[in-house]
């Protein structure tokens, strides 16, 4: 979940770090460090709080070197201070290492060490794992390279990790299980290494991601070497990056959140681009017509996936269900992996991730792809770990999303979704001729649609002004609308801490409704559609007990919009593509609310970008 970077080369290592922590700083942030090597010694600053923190820290200390590693955590073995905060050295001070994710058996091997004499500072997994390798090479004599295999080999869990030895300014060791790890190569035998291609892009565009359980050697005379932790040799594959730096910095909005909803019309765009083409009818899903077969003769979808990207599933549940005339379960990630789920060879399961590396996804495509079901991912990073681990799939081009909480990706997500609903839809000949137009056309019309929906911003920021000071809210929807109802409590439970929840509109009577008082904002999505009068009744439920309705409503709207304290609309479109649309005065609504709250909406507390710990 963390953030990771390192360098080597000619260069002042640690300005390069400092700036690619920030770049990675939506992945995890409650500590900070760096640590670079200078006249065989370690400088390691680190502390509690963000990198802003740690460079106070540093202040006018001596900072320089060639070489050095920085790290911002997302605890998970000891609460974020100073202490716990990486890089972490070994027993005698001779290695540093920085860590992502989780070394589950190291309870016994610290065990193990503290008999064998060593004294640990933190409470962090992560030292338990330096002084292993330093235990290793000590007692077989190995060098750095080949411990960190051994040791790697002994350890049961997640990492991505970067090693150096105070003694060997030349060198670094990185290697990676389950989290991500990419490694820029530039002129020279200059190396970067990095949870993701962001820091890497402005110094050069050749890189290498590593595979699970492959360790890199990188050193400025050898150059670089792979070999995998059963000890065989990997010949790098360099690959060129497409990512452009503008698209990563925050292009004059003052949050990358707000940047990222108003890019959705741009986004969409790109997501649906070259896959659908009005003029001849046709969608094209190459992940779906290269195996046409398994979409067509599959008994059933399951989509697995975890928070936003589990909302978006949903979406594509009710689209699979409604145009293709398929039954779809929709599953966390994390429950279906550890119930002993019935998975047949004949399924299809649809993994959905923004970052392609949320663990407990990839944790549940493994255990699919035991069972010999068919592997689809939607990602949206090229290259991630679920992207390679799947069978086929489709990226959301929604480009890189910096904000913790999801705006763009869950729109890129549903977007895709829908045209793989069009899609498999075709393939099994339950769809064609004017109803596949027009859906094709609505389609093509929703970034223009998005479009008018952002220019409600005012309105939205006057309505959070009104409830920025509720302590809890309720989001209600029905049929294609219920997904988008979890999906705005959750961006105000994310990024404002308003205590939320999102319900089926008719599920309300079932419990929640008991909430209801006058202090209580009810948002609901009551646009016209299938359940419209439902919805309207389930209203008047809420206003019989005082609650304060804001809605989402259809343009031209009357009995709803009298029946509301405020109301937003958005423009006409076929139910099946409202979600699209009635998400994003949802995203805004939160976005104000917490900025009028003084919250950090691109780090949200407590939250990471990247979830790559179960
Ligand atoms: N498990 C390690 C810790 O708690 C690393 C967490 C991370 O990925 O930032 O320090």
């Amino acid at each position: 979940m963390c953030g990771i970077v390192g360098y080597l080369g000619d260069r002042q290592a640690y300005e390069i770090l400092i700036k690619g922590l920030k770049r990675l700083e939506y992945r995890g942030y409650d500590s900070a460090g760096v640590a670079m090597i200078r006249n065989g010694n370690f400088s390691l600053f680190k502390c509690k709080g963000k990198v802003s923190d740690l460079e106070e820290t540093v202040g006018m200390s001596d900072h320089s070197g060639n070489i050095g590693m920085g790290h911002t955590r997302w605890a998970t073995h000891g609460p974020p201070n100073d202490i716990n905060a990486h890089p972490h050295l070994s027993n005698d001070g001779s290695l540093v290492l920085i860590h992502n994710g989780i070394i589950e058996n190291y309870a016994p091997l610290k065990a193990e060490l503290i008999n064998r004499g060593h004294e640990f500072k933190s409470d962090t997994d992560t030292e338990v794992l330096v002084h292993f390798i330093e235990d290793i090479r000590d007692k077989t004599g190995a060098n750095l390279f080949e411990a960190v295999r051994i040791a790697l080999s002994e350890v049961i869990g997640a990492y991505a990790i970067v090693v150096m030895d105070k003694s060997n300014p030349q060198q670094l060791i990185a290697a990676r299980k389950s989290s991500p790890l990419v490694i820029g190569v530039g002129k020279d035998n200059e190396f970067f290494v990095a949870s993701d291609a962001t820091p890497i892009i402005e110094y050069t565009r050749n890189v290498v991601y590593l595979e699970d359980e492959e360790i890199a050697k990188l050193d400025r005379t050898e150059g670089m070497k792979i070999v995998t932790i059963s000890n065989q040799h990997k010949t790098p594959y360099i690959q060129e990056l497409e990512m452009k730096l503008e698209a990563i910095e925050k292009g004059g909005y003052d949050s990358f959140m707000l940047k990222e909803i108003h890019e959705q019309p741009r986004s969409i765009m790109d997501s649906i681009r070259g896959r659908m083409n009005v003029g001849t009818g046709s969608v094209r899903m190459s992940g779906v017509d290269d195996h046409a077969d398994r979409w067509r003769n599959a008994s059933r979808i399951l989509i697995v996936a975890c928070g936003t990207s589990w909302h978006a599933g949903l979406v594509a549940e009710y689209l699979l269900e409604e145009f293709a005339r398929i039954p779809v379960e929709v599953e966390y990630a994390s429950e279906f992996r550890y119930r002993n789920p019935v998975i047949m060879p004949s399924d299809v399961v649809i993994a959905i991730s923004q970052s392609g590396e949320t663990a407990d996804t990839l944790a549940a495509i493994e255990l699919a792809k035991d069972k010999g079901a068919f592997i689809f991912g939607v990602c949206n990073v090229v290259g991630s770990s679920i992207a390679r681990a799947t069978h086929s799939g489709a990226y959301t081009h929604a480009g890189p999303e910096i904000g913790v909480a999801s705006t763009k990706a869950f729109t890129a997500q549903v977007s895709v979704l829908y045209l793989l609903a069009l899609s498999v839809a075709v393939h099994r000949g339950v769809m064609k001729g004017e109803r596949l137009n027009r859906l094709m056309v609505e389609m093509n019309s929703i970034p223009d649609k998005i479009a008018e929906v952002l220019k409600t911003n005012d309105a939205v920021k006057a309505i959070a002004e009104q409830y920025k000071d509720s302590t809890n809210a309720l989001y209600l929807g029905r049929g294609y609308t219920f997904p988008v109802a979890l999906e705005g409590a959750l961006k105000l439970k994310e990024i404002s801490y308003i205590h939320a929840e999102g319900y089926p509109a008719a599920e309300m009577k079932h419990g929640p409704i008991a909430l209801i008082d006058e202090a209580m904002p009810v948002f609901v999505i009551a646009t016209h559609g299938a359940s419209y009068e439902k919805v309207v009744s389930n209203i008047q439920e809420v206003k019989a007990r005082k609650g304060k309705i804001i809605s989402i409503v259809t343009e031209g709207d009357k009995i709803v919009k009298e029946l509301s304290d405020y109301a937003i609309e958005i423009p006409k479109c076929d139910d099946s593509l409202v979600p699209l649309i009635a998400v994003v005065p949802l995203q805004l609504l939160s976005y104000h609310v917490a900025v009028m709250r003084g919250c950090n909406v691109d780090q949200p507390r407590n939250l990471a970008k990247s979830v790559t710990v179960e």
